[in-house]
């Protein structure tokens, strides 16, 4: 644990150490990570804030949590994303990857290793270029493609002894027995077992207690069963020395070691290891492990003749094994659910932020719209033409025909100028409140927005508003205000500096006859064609 203060440098570091243990202590490191996630929340590096969240994600998923970590990668994943940072990309899909394999989906499980492996690049850590492509190794052989698995395996395998990571290659090699072994190609197995025996020795490890148990199993199903014996008997004895705090480790080891007996004939000693395993199950309620007790149990009684208790164990295994897939089933069904309701929050906010920013009766944008993207627009430096237009009379409209009139005229000028700025790419318009509006042209030339203006105004004037109300007629006055686009002079206004000039300028427009647009956009420098005040008639 680091005691003082980190900076951001020593926080990645500290991270990345915690992301890429090999030997994992759940415990102890889920109290460093969340200790890094407040560092990280200090400094308020948005990168190290999800990087953390990530770590501990990874740590919930670790101890058992699914239903936590599913629910925090979608977030993490966009917001890796949107900081396009492609090392935590990588890392964030490998862990959607093995949740999704402990989902039992292995179609979704090879697609996000094969994101996990695809994003790497050289901010990737040595430890991630060998460890992403051992999982999509996993992943493939777990959608039933070794022989392409079996290339991604070796070349993790290369890889870690090119970049001096013999620990984590020792782990690929394991991971590979285990996939030939699961495949059922036991010669391939035993020949990976050798191997990691002989990384092992070559550079001066012991072998872990989870590795001589995949060695032991290898052993058993070549039919080496007092070869098995011994390694099963070593591995017990490095469990003793180095117990690690995986629950059914223990029980799963004296598992394999009463079956490697049974293989030798040795069945008293199997029956021994077998009832030892038993009362751990029992005591720790590791229903999994207690479903393979009994289904060795039924085979042991079964070599010793003992057929009416094979049975009766045979018995005790089926129902066991029912029980264990209903609640896995069931914990798989509620990580699922987790992992649509977070999708569906996701939606929901996005829509709500959509919603947010939509003015409700005409269904443009409004103020708060422009509030967040107008500043962004001045400041890109091109061509940007922003217009004030407000109906004329409108109270009058309200006054003489109905509320509910004006509301349906708000609505038909809205589409009018949304008809004239949909084909120009990125303009918009928004309803600023009542009965004005605001058009955003950027990318426009000048003398274009005069133009297209102008038309808006006709387009009003000229519409059939009969169809709402008889005798009913709208017209619009516009206030434009230029903003260059950097090639000139460099100067850019303020967002308040732009708007204020539009609304001089569409205050001109109502003093000067009303149904018209006014502007000092070069070209057109005389205002719009002059017409009779004209509201309601
Ligand atoms: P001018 O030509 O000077 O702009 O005159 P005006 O009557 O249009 O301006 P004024 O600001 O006096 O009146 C605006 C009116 O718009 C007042 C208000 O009742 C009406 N109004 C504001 N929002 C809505 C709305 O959502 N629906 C309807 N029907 N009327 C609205
Ligand atoms: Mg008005
Ligand atoms: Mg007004």
């Amino acid at each position: 644990m680091h005691g003082g203060a980190m900076d951001t440098e020593q926080l990645s570091e500290a991270l990345d150490q915690l992301d890429d243990r090999v030997v994992w202590d759940a415990e102890r490191m889920l109290t460093q990570a969340v200790d890094l996630g407040l560092r990280a929340r200090e400094l308020g590096d948005p990168l190290l804030i999800a990087r953390a969240d990530l770590t501990r994600a990874n740590l919930d998923m670790r101890t058992g949590d699914l239903v936590s970590a599913a629910q925090r990668v979608p977030d993490i994943l966009r917001r890796a994303a949107e900081l396009d940072a492609h090392a935590l990309l990588a890392r964030t899909h490998a862990l959607w990857s093995t949740i999704y394999r402990h989902l039992g989906d292995a179609s979704n499980s090879l697609e996000h290793a094969v994101q996990s492996v695809t994003l790497l690049d050289d901010t990737a850590t040595d430890h991630m270029q060998i460890w992403h492509r051992s999982k999509l190794a996993d992943a493939l052989s777990l959608n039933g493609s070794l022989s392409e698995a079996r290339a991604y395996y070796e070349k993790a395998v290369e890889l870690a002894a090119a970049k001096d990571q013999s620990r984590l290659g020792l782990l690929v090699l394991n991971n590979l027995a285990y996939a030939e072994c699961g495949a059922g190609h036991q010669e391939a197995a035993r020949r990976v077992a050798d191997r990691l025996r002989e990384h092992a020795a070559r550079n001066g490890f012991e072998l872990t207690a989870p590795l001589l148990d995949t060695i032991g199993l290898i052993e058993i199903e070549n039919h080496d069963y007092s070869r098995a014996e011994k390694t099963l008997l070593a591995c017990l004895e490095q469990h003793a020395s180095h117990p690690d705090d995986d629950a059914d480790a223990l029980p799963e080891y004296l598992l394999s070691l009463a079956r490697a007996q049974r293989g030798l004939g040795a069945y008293e000693r199997a029956q021994e290891n077998l009832d030892t395993s038993r009362r751990l199950c029992a005591e720790r309620s590791l229903g999994h492990v207690l479903v393979k007790v009994h289904q060795e149990q039924a085979q042991l009684h079964a070599v010793r003749g003992n057929f009416a208790e094979a049975f009766a164990a045979h018995e005790s295994f089926f129902d066991a094994y029912v029980e264990m897939r209903s609640l896995e089933d069931e914990a798989r069904a509620r990580t699922r659910h987790a992992i649509l309701q977070t999708a569906q929050a996701r939606q929901d906010a996005d829509r709500f932020r959509e919603q947010a920013r939509r003015d409700p009766l005409t269904g443009l944008q409004n103020r708060r719209y422009v509030d967040e993207v107008l500043a962004g627009l001045i400041a890109s430096g091109q061509d940007l033409v922003v217009a004030l237009a407000d109906l004329d009379y409108f109270k009058r409209i309200n006054d003489l025909f109905s509320h509910d009139a004006g509301d349906q005229v708000l609505v038909r000028v809205a589409r009018v100028m949304q008809d004239e700025v949909s084909s120009l790419p990125g303009a918009f318009v928004a309803r600023m409140g009542g009965e004005e509006f605001l058009l955003v042209l950027p990318g426009i030339l000048p003398e274009h927005a005069a133009h297209l203006l102008e038309r808006i105004r006709r387009s009003v004037d000229r519409h059939a508003w009969d169809t709402i109300a008889v005798g009913l007629h709208v017209t619009v006055s516009t206030g434009a205000a230029w903003c260059p686009g950097s090639s000139g002079n460099g100067f850019r206004p303020t967002q308040r500096d732009l708007l204020a000039t539009a609304d001089e300028n569409l205050y001109a427009a109502k003093r000067t006859g009303r149904n018209r647009v006014f502007h000092d956009l070069p070209e057109l420098s005389h205002p719009g064609p002059a017409a009779p005040p004209t509201g309601a008639r």
